[in-house]
This record gives structure tokens, C-alpha cells and sequence, in this order.
């Protein structure tokens, strides 16, 4: 399977499924968007389920917040985004399509990150780059990302505001509430799950780079000497490579890089990306950054409150120094899309289907009747689903079409077991009363178990 059809099959399996559909599609799409089905909803859910019970629920040091998406205008000016949060844009002089100049750039062999507006304008020159099309380009122009919204309820005299091109700020603009409310003792982070929006040049890839998105992230606050920060900075990495691998992908398509000192920004001490094999190359899939005191100190000195800390042992005050640890939640789901497509031949024919971790799986099991006209066998088969039910709520129900449809309606949305129930089960033989067929999704195979059996698999499974 050559790398572009395996995103052109996920994209077309996401939509079959019900996983992901395009914004707005029957007004003909808005570009950048993209909306999650029945099936999505599932798998997203479980994704930032897991990254909750990891980065949160298990641990003692970590306290939530769910900052509102609109945030005073100054934030932004704090944090540098209004200046700073910005992408070199160049135009087709004759389609007038817009294109990122470091992109281009990089599709030539140049190292882009780094460059200033005037160098990419000079290397593009000097390189004769020409738009995909073939056509002049403009000189590239600094694009700012932040999305634009006017609230107000009198026309004409709306506030402007951005929505959050990133949901960090929300979380740093909270943490003296935090620290008021709850008096954790340093080290210690705060987690936010929650959207951004960024007015990506190009947004493309399916759901890898889209204007509306969720970010999972954390930030740890810590004591500003530089070896305790290099353990804690090297814990994080670790702690976040172990949960993107706990996704199920494989890791051989996972890797560390460390930015050069060029690309990363001038206050982060230390900046590495988690990378996935993509079809687009190594792509970045998650970050930790080593953020210093920028952006404590930065929304002090604009909101005039002090965001230090008060050792309580030494009576100490100063400003923690950040470690963040964040990544895109549909860039971890396109991800672990790509990494469980498999095609492979069972019983004669071509299957395709979804290698996902029974952790994250959207349906668990699925349980069907053999014959759907027998109602004796469906009201066992649904007696069967409510014990399971009991084990966790993604049971699913299908009686639909003959047999073996059923099971690649489920292989190609990543059910990893299915349960048939047929008239052994009822006590046609008798010494296999109470059985049913389980059937392995990777494998194909399948074996005979009692109903408590099948229960305690997919509650080992899914641990
Ligand atoms: P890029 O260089 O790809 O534009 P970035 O370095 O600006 O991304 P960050 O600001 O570090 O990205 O964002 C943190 C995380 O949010 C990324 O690791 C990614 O998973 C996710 N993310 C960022 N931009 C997008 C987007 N446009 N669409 C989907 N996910 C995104």
C-alpha cells in the first residue's frame, strides 16, 4: 500500500464508519473543519479519557481547569501571541491560492525554521520558487494565526476578541486561583483538555492541520533551578512517550526530536517533539517544552498581580519555571487511525480492519444472534449483551446481514471481539449449553467459551 492511498483508505474508512465526516458537508464543506461521528465520538473520547486517567486521575499533583475559550484581549498580548503567533505567508500571482513560504521552502531542501520573513523572500528569489501551480509567488507577509470574534450585543460597537489559538494562556491565567484554592505545594501542574483555533494557512492532511481543534495539555510548575528542572523535564518526556505508545502505536513509528536552537522559541530552555511515521513523513505529534518563567512572568507584569510562589519552607518568593507537555487530540486520533490500518486476506478474501488497542476501541465487543428469526436465539443473544454490558457499556448489537458481513462491519471499525450466540448456546448439545463463539478480531480465529469466560477477556483486554 503506497503512503498517500493509506491516507486517502482512512480518510474514506472514517467516513463509511462514521468516525469523521468533513464540516458542514452538505453546504459544501468549510475548510479546516471537520465533524465527528457516532463512531468518532467514541474513539476521541476514550483517547482523552486515557490521557485524563494518566496525566490527572492517578496522580497527586495535578489539579484540572476548563478555562473559557474567550479570554480578555490581553492575554494575548502577554503572551505574545497578538505579535508573535504568526506564519509567512506568499500568494500565487495568478490562482492567488496561499501558500506557507517555510513550507515551500522545505519542499526544496531548505531549512526554513529560523528564517526571518526578509531571508525566506531572498532564498525563494534566489531559488526561483515557484507556487505549486508553476506561477510567480508575492513576497512572503507575516500571517497572524489568531481567529477573530466580535461579542457585544450592540452592532457596530462589538468587542473584538480572539478565540485561544492555544489553551496554555487559560491555564496560566488560573494559576494563582489555583494556588488560592487548593494550596498545592510546588512541584505541581495543572491539565486542561479543551479547543483552539488557529487560521492555518494551508489546513490540510485530513485532521492533521485543522483551524478547530483539541489540545490535551499539561503544565508543571516547578522550582527554577536548572538540574531539578532537567529531572523533571526528562520525567515529562518520558511520562508522555510512554502514553502515546499506550495508545496502542506502534513504537517504531514513534520518536523523539529535539528542536534545534534555531527553531525554538527565544524563552524555552529546552523544546522536544514526540514525531509519528506519517504518510506526510515525520510529523510532530506531540511536544514538551522547557518554558522557563515566560509566561508567569509575562501575565504578571501585564495584569499587575503577582503570579509568585511563597516557599513555604524557606519563606522563598520567585516565579516558577514551566514545563509543558501538550499535544493535538485529533492529531493522536488520525495517528492511531494510520497505525492500525491493516488489509490482509481471511478466508479467501481481501479484510480490512482497525489494529486498535481494546483500551480505546470504539465498541468493545459486538453480540448477534445467529439467525435473527429465531426469537429464542435473539432473546438469549440480548440476555447476553446485558451481562457483558455490565463489564463496560460499548457492547454493540448486530443482526444484521449474514454473519461474516457482520464481523467486517466491526473489523473495519476496530472491534476487537465478536459473540455469536447460537443453539448450542441455548442447549442443543448439551455439554456446550451456555457457550457462545467468541471470534478474535486480528486473527480471525475463534473458540467456544461460556458467557462468564467471554467476560473476564474483554475485561482483561481493555485494562
Ligand atoms: P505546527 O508547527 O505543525 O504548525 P505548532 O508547533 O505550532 O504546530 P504547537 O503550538 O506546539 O504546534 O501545538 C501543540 C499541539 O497541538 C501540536 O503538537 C499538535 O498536536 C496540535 N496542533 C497544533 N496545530 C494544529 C492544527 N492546526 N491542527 C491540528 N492539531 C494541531
Amino acid at each position: 500500500m503506497n503512503e498517500s492511498s493509506l491516507m486517502e483508505k482512512i480518510v474514506s474508512l472514517a467516513k463509511r464508519r462514521g468516525f469523521v465526516f468533513p464540516g458542514s458537508e452538505i453546504y459544501g464543506g468549510l475548510a479546516g473543519t471537520y465533524d465527528y461521528g457516532p463512531m468518532g465520538v467514541l474513539l476521541n473520547n476514550n483517547i482523552k479519557n486515557f490521557w485524563w486517567k494518566k496525566f490527572v486521575e492517578e496522580r497527586d499533583d495535578v489539579y484540572a481547569v476548563d478555562a473559557s475559550i474567550l479570554m480578555h484581549p490581553r492575554v494575548w498580548e502577554a503572551s505574545g501571541h497578538t505579535k508573535g503567533f504568526s506564519d509567512p505567508l506568499v500568494e500565487d500571482k495568478v490562482t492567488h491560492k496561499r501558500y506557507r513560504a517555510d513550507h515551500l521552502l522545505e519542499d526544496a531542501g531548505v531549512i526554513a525554521h529560523g528564517l526571518s520573513i526578509i531571508d525566506m523572500g531572498e532564498k525563494i528569489r534566489d531559488l526561483k520558487l515557484k507556487s505549486p501551480e508553476g506561477n510567480e509567488l508575492t513576497e512572503p507577509k507575516v500571517f497572524n494565526l489568531l481567529v477573530e470574534a466580535g461579542i457585544g450585543a450592540v452592532e457596530g460597537q462589538k468587542e473584538s476578541v480572539f478565540l485561544r489559538g492555544e489553551i496554555t494562556q487559560g491555564v496560566h491565567v488560573n494559576f494563582k486561583n489555583v494556588l488560592d484554592s487548593m494550596h498545592p505545594k510546588l512541584p505541581f501542574g495543572i491539565a486542561q483538555i479543551g479547543k483552539a483555533f488557529r487560521n492555518e494557512i494551508v489546513p490540510g492532511n485530513f485532521l492533521f492541520r485543522v483551524r478547530e481543534f483539541e489540545q490535551m495539555e499539561l503544565q508543571y510548575y516547578i522550582k527554577p533551578d536548572s538540574m531539578g528542572g532537567k529531572q523533571h523535564y526528562e520525567y515529562w518526556k518520558q511520562f508522555s512517550m510512554d502514553w502515546y505508545e499506550g495508545l496502542g502505536i506502534r513504537p517504531e513509528n514513534l520518536r523523539f526530536r529535539q528542536h534545534e536552537e534555531h527553531e525554538r522559541a527565544h524563552y524555552a530552555q529546552d523544546a522536544w517533539d514526540i514525531e509519528f511515521n506519517s504518510p506526510m513523513g515525520w510529523k510532530e505529534a506531540w511536544g514538551i517544552h522547557h518554558r522557563g518563567d515566560w509566561d508567569l512572568r509575562r501575565h504578571q507584569e501585564y495584569s499587575g498581580i503577582s503570579l509568585q510562589y511563597l516557599d513555604p519552607n524557606t519563606n522563598e518568593r520567585f516565579t516558577p519555571s514551566i514545563i509543558e507537555t501538550s499535544g493535538g487530540v485529533g492529531r493522536a486520533f488520525l495517528f492511531v487511525l494510520l497505525d492500525a490500518y491493516r488489509e490482509d486476506s481471511l478466508g479467501g478474501e481481501t479484510r480490512v480492519y482497525l489494529a486498535l488497542s481494546p483500551k480505546i476501541a470504539p465498541v468493545k465487543a459486538m453480540v448477534s444472534p445467529l439467525l435473527k428469526n429465531k426469537p429464542e436465539l435473539v432473546a438469549r443473544a440480548h440476555e447476553v449483551r446485558a451481562l457483558l454490558k455490565k463489564v463496560h457499556s460499548a457492547i454493540a448489537w448486530d443482526d444484521n446481514g449474514n454473519i461474516g458481513k457482520r464481523y467486517r462491519r466491526q473489523d473495519e471499525i476496530g472491534t476487537p471481539f465478536c459473540i455469536t450466540v447460537d443453539f448450542d448456546t441455548l442447549g442443543e448439545r448439551p455439554e456446550l449449553k451456555d457457550t457462545v463463539t467468541l471470534r478474535q478480531r486480528d486473527t480471525g480465529a475463534q473458540e467456544r467459551l461460556t458467557v462468564s469466560d467471554v467476560a473476564k477477556r474483554i475485561h482483561l483486554a481493555i485494562q
